[in-house]
């Protein structure tokens, strides 16, 4: 790395279009070599308190069926709902405006397996999920009032997940929230200002750039896993599809193979990273299904990990990061050379 990535700077975010600020001499401190204990991941299979397992009750009343694959179900406590609200009352009042929001919340389980992770899934099991995501998107984004369908996971207690088994959550909305909303506004303005998709530009930019390798951690034939130029989070990764496509249905089979693997291979990385079962949020940024075209758009994946040094020292959003900009002290480069020296066998074998 040149002397000048390593001095104090300000990088730009094309794709949300905002700076974030990079401190690489902060971490000039001889690295501390700092492991944490290493965390087992749960050893039961199954949990008769876990509201997810097969053929348990749920807090709100409901048993799940005793499913052997992937089982979604509308969350019982959802944050928004379907019907429609009653019309909000003119305000009296400028600058305090309100809309009415309706949306559907889902749960969808990977597994019937209480002790499995993404990273510890194989390919073959993580694929009827990819599928799975692919059809919630498809039905979801089909009902007229949905505009945006957000599939996310947030994994671990440090990230706010109650429960271990592994899931995730699908959001859709009757608006496009603020992210992609901002990342519509981005694409659209890279691709009418220059007659090419943002992301399949920045993607031929990393490959063009890359000394050894440079931020990119691998790739298969049909996604590439990187560590992005604005990153935020210490290890935070892009996921982009190689091929130009806005969203998971436009995804052949070969290609949704592509992205269990690439999903499989980086969280084992991760958990390795610092033997532990990595925290994060992850989730799918695409289209959004307000009924528009949307040839800007380009699928890709957000992880946003909060480790930092070790599996119990987190990065904290606070201070100048609340008041001015978000910061990091290790360089993107530098996670992703760390990443890279990651195995992708996980450290704790399925038995
Ligand atoms: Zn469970
Ligand atoms: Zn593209
Ligand atoms: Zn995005």
């Amino acid at each position: 790395m040149d002397e000048k990535s390593q001095s104090p700077h300000r990088r730009w975010n094309p794709l949300r279009q905002s700076w974030v600020l990079v401190s690489p001499h902060r971490t000039q401190r001889p690295w501390q070599g700092e492991v944490g204990q290493k965390a087992a991941p749960s050893e039961v299979s199954y949990d008769p308190q876990c509201y997810l397992c097969p053929g348990n009750q749920r807090a709100g009343g409901a048993v799940n069926p005793v499913y052997d694959g992937i089982f979604s179900f509308v969350n019982d406590y959802a944050a928004l709902l379907p019907d429609p609200p009653a019309p909000a009352a003119e305000p009296a009042l400028p600058l305090l405006v309100a809309e009415p929001a309706r949306g559907l919340c889902k749960v969808l389980c990977y597994h019937p397996d209480h002790s499995l992770t993404l990273a510890r899934m194989t390919r073959a099991e993580i694929r009827p999920v990819v599928d799975a995501w692919t059809a919630e998107y498809e039905e979801l984004g089909g009902l007229d009032w949905i505009e945006y369908v957000q599939i996310f996971e947030n994994r671990g207690a440090m990230m706010g997940a109650s429960n271990p088994h592994p899931h995730g959550q699908i959001w859709s909305t009757g608006f496009v929230p603020d992210e992609p909303a901002a990342e519509t506004l981005a694409q659209r303005e890279h691709l009418t200002g220059s007659g090419r998709c943002l992301l399949c530009n920045y993607l031929q930019t990393e490959h063009d750039a890359a000394v050894d390798q440079g931020r990119i951690v691998f790739e298969n034939e049909h996604f590439a896993v990187l560590v992005p130029w604005w990153a935020v989070w210490p290890f935070e990764v892009l996921v982009i599809s190689r091929r130009h496509a806005g969203s998971l249905p436009e995804f052949t089979s070969a290609e949704r193979n592509g992205l269990a693997d690439a999903l499989r291979r980086l969280t084992t990385r991760y958990d390795n990273l610092f033997s532990t079962s990595f925290p994060y949020t992850m989730g799918f940024h695409q289209s959004p299904t307000d009924g528009q075209k949307h040839p800007e758009w380009h699928f890709h994946a957000h992880f946003y990990p909060p480790l930092l040094r070790s599996a119990t020292v987190r990065k904290f959003m606070v201070g100048f990061e609340m008041l001015g900009m978000p910061q990091r002290d290790i360089t993107p480069e530098s996670a992703a050379e760390r990443l890279r020296a990651c195995s992708e066998e996980h450290f704790w074998p399925r038995v």
